[in-house]
Order: C-alpha cells, then sequence, then structure tokens
C-alpha cells in the first residue's frame, strides 16, 4: 500500500517515527471507526443491517492501511503481500467489493486525512518532534496516494472476481446454491436443440405441501432451513448429470435428460422425491420435527417441445397432483389438462351443487375377515356436473376445500350418510355402521362435533355407528385448534380412523396422543401383495403397530383373491375394495333398504 521510493525517512530520529508507528498500530481500529463514522455520517443507508458487508469492508481496508503504516514507520519496510492478508484478518474472507471505485477513493483520501490528524495527535501525546511528524504524515500521504492506485488496481482484481460472482449469482439461487430457473432453462434449451437426444429426456416439478404453514408457524429462518434441507434431499436422489433447479419459493424443478425409459424412470425419481420430502425435518432452535411432502409433476419430452412447454406440462401436473391432495405424483396426460381447464368452471359451479341434486353418494361395502360380514358402508361422494358429466371426488373434493365450499359439502354428506344408515338398521341391518370421510379444511369447522351429535340425537343412531375417516397426512399436521376438534368429534361417541394409513409418516408417538380407533392401510401397501417381491411384511407390522396401541386395521383396495388372502394372514380386521363390493349408489349397495 505504500510506496516507498518518493519518500525520505531521514528526517526525524527513526525511533521517533517508530513510536509513532507503535502507537498507529495500536489504535488501527480506532482509525478505522473513525473512517466510518465518517462514512456512515456521508451513507446513512449504509446503518442498515443488510449492508453490513460495507461496513465490514470499510473497517477491514482502513484498518489495514493504518496497521501496514504504522509498521513501514517502525521497521522502514513494508509487509509481503502475505503478511498483509494475514493482517487484514487472518483466515478472512475477501472484501465483500460493495463500494464503488469513486467512493473507494474518496474512502481512502479520507483516511489519509483522519490518519494525519492522529499522527499529529500522538505525536503531541507522545513528545514526538514536528519533523519525526511531517516525516510520517509524509508517508502517510504518499502512501496512502501511491494505494489508491493500488487499491485501483486491486479492486479492478475484485471487481472481476466480482463480475464472476455475479454471473454466478445470475444463473443460480442464493439460498440453496442450485441453479436458477435462468440456468435451467439454458440447459432445457440445449437438450430441445440436439435432436438425437429429443424425447428422452423429462422435467420434474416439485412443490413443497404446507411450506406456508411451516413459514408461518416456525418463521422464515426455519423456512429457509427447510429449503436447504430439500435441496439436499432432492441432491440425493438424482443421477450425474441431472440438474436440480430452484424457481423460487418452494418450487423446484429436476431435469432429467439420457433416459432409456422416460416414463418409468422419470417415474421411480418422482417417486424417491415424494419419499425423502416425506420424511420428517428435524429443524430450528431449538430443534422440532417438522412434517411436509411433496407434489410431484412429470412433464415428458415430446416432439416439438420447448424449454417453457414442458416446464409448463410438468407445471400442470404438479397442479394436478397437488389438487389431489399433494404428497404424490401426477405425470402429465390429457385428463391434466382437461381437470386445469375446466377447473374454473368447476369451481363455481360447485356452490349449490348438492342443493340443486347434483351430488349424490355411493357407499363402498367394508366387510369383517373374521366372519365375512359387512360391518360398514363408506359413503362416496359423487357429483354429475350438467355439462361435464360424472366428475370425480379426487377433482372435487379439493376444489371444494378450496372454496371452502367443503363445510357446507361435508355437513350435506354427513346428515345424508348417518341418516341412510339409521335406515338401514331400523330395516332389518342393525349391524351395518357408516364411515364418512372428513377433509382436513373440515377440522376448522368449530361446529361439526355439535352438528353430529344434533343428527345422532334426531335419528337415534348410536354414535358407535359412525367412523370419521380422515387422512393421515392431515392428521399429522392438524394444528391445536384443529386437535380440539378432533376431541370434541371424539366426545360424541363416533370413531375416528386414519385415512391412506402409510402415505403420511405418522410417528408411533403421534398415533398414541390421538384420539383413534381404526387405521385403514392404503391402497398402495396392499395392491400386489401376493406378487414376486411383494410381501406382507410391512402391512404386517403396520397391523401389529396397530394393534399393540388398540386400533382395529382395514386393509383398502382389496381387488384380487390372492390380495384378499394376504390381508387376512398380514393380520386386518376388516377389508374393503372392488373384490368385496364396488361403491354403489344406495339401492344397490343395500338391496334390502
Ligand atoms: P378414499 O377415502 O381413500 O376412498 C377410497 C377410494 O378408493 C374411493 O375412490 C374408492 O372408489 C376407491 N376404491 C375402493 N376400492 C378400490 C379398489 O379395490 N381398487 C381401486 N383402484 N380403488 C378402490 P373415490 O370414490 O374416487 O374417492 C376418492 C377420494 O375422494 C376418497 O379416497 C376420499 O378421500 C375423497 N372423498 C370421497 N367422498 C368424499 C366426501 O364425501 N368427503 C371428503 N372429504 N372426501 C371424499
Ligand atoms: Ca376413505
Ligand atoms: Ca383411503
Amino acid at each position: 500500500m505504500i510506496d516507498t521510493a518518493s519518500v525520505d525517512t531521514s528526517a526525524g530520529s527513526s525511533s521517533e517515527l517508530a513510536l509513532l508507528g507503535e502507537r498507529l498500530q495500536a489504535h488501527s481500529k480506532e482509525v478505522a471507526n473513525a473512517v466510518l463514522d465518517w462514512w456512515l455520517a456521508r451513507h446513512p443507508e449504509s446503518k442498515r443491517t443488510s449492508d453490513m458487508h460495507v461496513r465490514d469492508d470499510i473497517l477491514r481496508t482502513t484498518c489495514l492501511g493504518a496497521t501496514t503504516l504504522g509498521r513501514f514507520l517502525v521497521t522502514g519496510q513494508l509487509p509481503s503481500s502475505k503478511e498483509r492478508d494475514d493482517m487484514a484478518a487472518p483466515g478472512a474472507a475477501p472484501l465483500h467489493d460493495t463500494i464503488s471505485i469513486g467512493e473507494l477513493t474518496k474512502l481512502y483520501l479520507a483516511w489519509r486525512d483522519i490518519t494525519c490528524e492522529r499522527l499529529a495527535l500522538y505525536a503531541t501525546q507522545l513528545g514526538v518532534g514536528k519533523e519525526a511528524l511531517r516525516s510520517a504524515q509524509d508517508i502517510a500521504r504518499v502512501g496512502s496516494d501511491s494505494s489508491i492506485v493500488n487499491v485501483i488496481r486491486q479492486f479492478d482484481a475484485a471487481h472481476r472476481r466480482l463480475r464472476e460472482q455475479l454471473a454466478h449469482n445470475a444463473v443460480h439461487d442464493g439460498l440453496t446454491g442450485l441453479p436458477n430457473r435462468t440456468l435451467l432453462v439454458d440447459r432445457l434449451d440445449q437438450l430441445v436443440g440436439q435432436p438425437h437426444r429429443r424425447q428422452r429426456f423429462a422435467a420434474l416439478f416439485i412443490d413443497i405441501d404446507r411450506f406456508k404453514s411451516v413459514n408461518d408457524l416456525a418463521g422464515h429462518a426455519t423456512g429457509d432451513e427447510l429449503l436447504i434441507a430439500v435441496a439436499t434431499r432432492l441432491r440425493g436422489v438424482v443421477r450425474v448429470g441431472d440438474t436440480i433447479a430452484r424457481l423460487g419459493g418452494d418450487e423446484f424443478v429436476i431435469l432429467c435428460p439420457d433416459l432409456a425409459d422416460p416414463l418409468r424412470e422419470a417415474s421411480a425419481v418422482a417417486e424417491r422425491v415424494t419419499a425423502v420430502i416425506g420424511q420428517p425435518f428435524h429443524l430450528g432452535d431449538p430443534p422440532q420435527d417438522f412434517y411436509v411432502s411433496a407434489s410431484v409433476g412429470v412433464g415428458l419430452a415430446a416432439p416439438g417441445d420447448s424449454a417453457e412447454s414442458l416446464l409448463s406440462r410438468a407445471d400442470a401436473a404438479m397442479y394436478a397432483a397437488k389438487n389431489r391432495g399433494g404428497c404424490g405424483h401426477q405425470i402429465y396426460d390429457e385428463s391434466v389438462d382437461r381437470s386445469i381447464k375446466r377447473r374454473p368452471e368447476l369451481l363455481n359451479d360447485l356452490h349449490g351443487a348438492a342443493d340443486r341434486g347434483e351430488i349424490s353418494i355411493h357407499y363402498q361395502p367394508v366387510v369383517d375377515l373374521a366372519s365375512g360380514d359387512v360391518v360398514c358402508m363408506e359413503a362416496l361422494a359423487r357429483w354429475h356436473h350438467p355439462q361435464f358429466g360424472p366428475v370425480r371426488p379426487d377433482e372435487f373434493i379439493p376444489l371444494a376445500e378450496e372454496s371452502g365450499v367443503i363445510n357446507g359439502l361435508g355437513r350435506w354428506v354427513l346428515s345424508r350418510a348417518l341418516r341412510d344408515c339409521a335406515r338401514w338398521r331400523r330395516a332389518g341391518r342393525p349391524g351395518v355402521g357408516v364411515a364418512v370421510n372428513v377433509s382436513g379444511r373440515q377440522l376448522g369447522d368449530e361446529g361439526l362435533a355439535e352438528y353430529i351429535a344434533g343428527i345422532l340425537a334426531e335419528t337415534g343412531l348410536k354414535p358407535s355407528a359412525v367412523t370419521l375417516e380422515i387422512t393421515e397426512s392431515v392428521i399429522v399436521t392438524v394444528e391445536s385448534a384443529a386437535q380440539r376438534v378432533l376431541r370434541d368429534l371424539k366426545a360424541t361417541g363416533v370413531r375416528l380412523s386414519i385415512d391412506d394409513f402409510g402415505t403420511g409418516y405418522s410417528s408411533l408417538a403421534y398415533l398414541r396422543c390421538l384420539p383413534i380407533d381404526v387405521l385403514k392401510v392404503d391402497r398402495s401397501f396392499v395392491s400386489g401383495l401376493g406378487e414376486e417381491g411383494r410381501d406382507t411384511a410391512i402391512v404386517t407390522a403396520m397391523v401389529e403397530l396397530a394393534h399393540s396401541l388398540k386400533l382395529a386395521v382395514v386393509a383398502e383396495g382389496v381387488e384380487t383373491p390372492t390380495e384378499l388372502e394376504m390381508v387376512k394372514r398380514a393380520g386386518c380386521d376388516e377389508a374393503q375394495g372392488y373384490l368385496l363390493g364396488r361403491p354403489e349408489p344406495p339401492a344397490q349397495s343395500c338391496a334390502n333398504d
């Protein structure tokens, strides 16, 4: 920093210069703080915590200047660049290069003036003569003048680093370090532009379910921690050569090039993604477990694709997966397109659909595996839309949740189902109960328990004949208000069941503290049982777990005699599925009605 060539150090005794130099070195931090104060007076905006880098750079640079000058005054020698780095801050990160070159120049002039003032002060304190002081001040001036040149040079090098950094930042996400949308689209464009690779790649669009509630409940710092952890887990499920990008918020994309069997391989990646994101995240301070899940949409490359068209299909498929309740993946196909197109209309038409007689209930039998008797009927809502015809509940229930219609619709289904059940029991089927699906949003319906109690009283139906099914993914995330509704529901005497068990990662501790009576093992665990490579170990373990907690177990989705045999062998108490009876309108499903 100091150019010695033009400095005459002969004036004043070297011991006097050394005294000044020692004092300056010892007080280099004060000099730096004085310069910083000067800067902050001119740049009040730098007081913001976000400008910590600016303040840090100023302190480090000016402290270094004072130390270097002080040392020169003592030894007559400049430190090597390595020594200078060590003096600046051992092992510290490089300067952040946050100050413009014009400002930097002014900063150094201020540093020079402040240093000269200080030297004058020290000279008085130490009784150092005028000659030595002037000599020291000359060194400071010449040194700092040439140090401006130096700094400009350094700045230029830093600027290059900065430009590289900016180029990196421009295509990477600051939080997770993953490529951002720009880089993703760039890589996609390259793939689309290579004819031989055409149609052999896929994009997976990933959105984290319930991310917002983590952010809202635990704060943004924990939300950020979650996103970083998600990025780490995603890195663990991709192959070398795949690109993981973060598009912002809780949206990620995985680009898988060079697939031999795109549909199969992309689906496998999607399954791995939902599996790893579904595992609890241990975050925050103090750490606690957070349960989220992933909705994944898969777009397979098609002829004539552009980067944007492929991404938008994957996005649409993700949307469809999310609309089905999240935690799962959806391959883009025509049905995705259709449901997206008609979504606004369906949302609108759901209002009053029950009153217009468009909603009906089908019932599917649940069979006791020991006796073979039908012990329960699950109520499944059906919507016959005047224009589109039958709309599946997978499509309209999430819409009803979103639009808030679900509370009214849910009450309508409950009222109808409980009344139907009371009628069957009076008409000679006293052992048959009814199961009704209750969505997560309905746990926000504080009057729900009272509503059910009212119908029970009115119809004389025993509460134990009624089971409310709540899906597991909802159960693991219910907040305290919803837990109260759960307890209120339980207090009416009805039974509570965890639906789709096995898909939502409830912990044993969690199950123990909820007022649950039944586990319904998800169809995905039942399907294919008895086939090669599929054993009953998982289902058996679930059954053991449930029984140890005094819960009954229902196997869902039994379609073949082998599956029926296997769920019996695994110890399930009841079963349901197309093999035992499809959902039917009440006239067929309860013939002796
Ligand atoms: P869920 O509660 O898991 O209901 C079981 C679904 O599996 C039903 O689909 C049923 O038709 C189907 N299913 C039954 N046996 C088999 C089988 O052997 N093989 C196969 N492949 N599928 C089988 P559905 O009727 O389309 O209902 C879908 C979902 O919509 C239900 O899943 C439930 O979560 C929701 N849902 C239906 N009605 C209502 C309702 O009134 N309220 C609420 N909140 N949700 C409802
Ligand atoms: Ca159900
Ligand atoms: Ca189910």
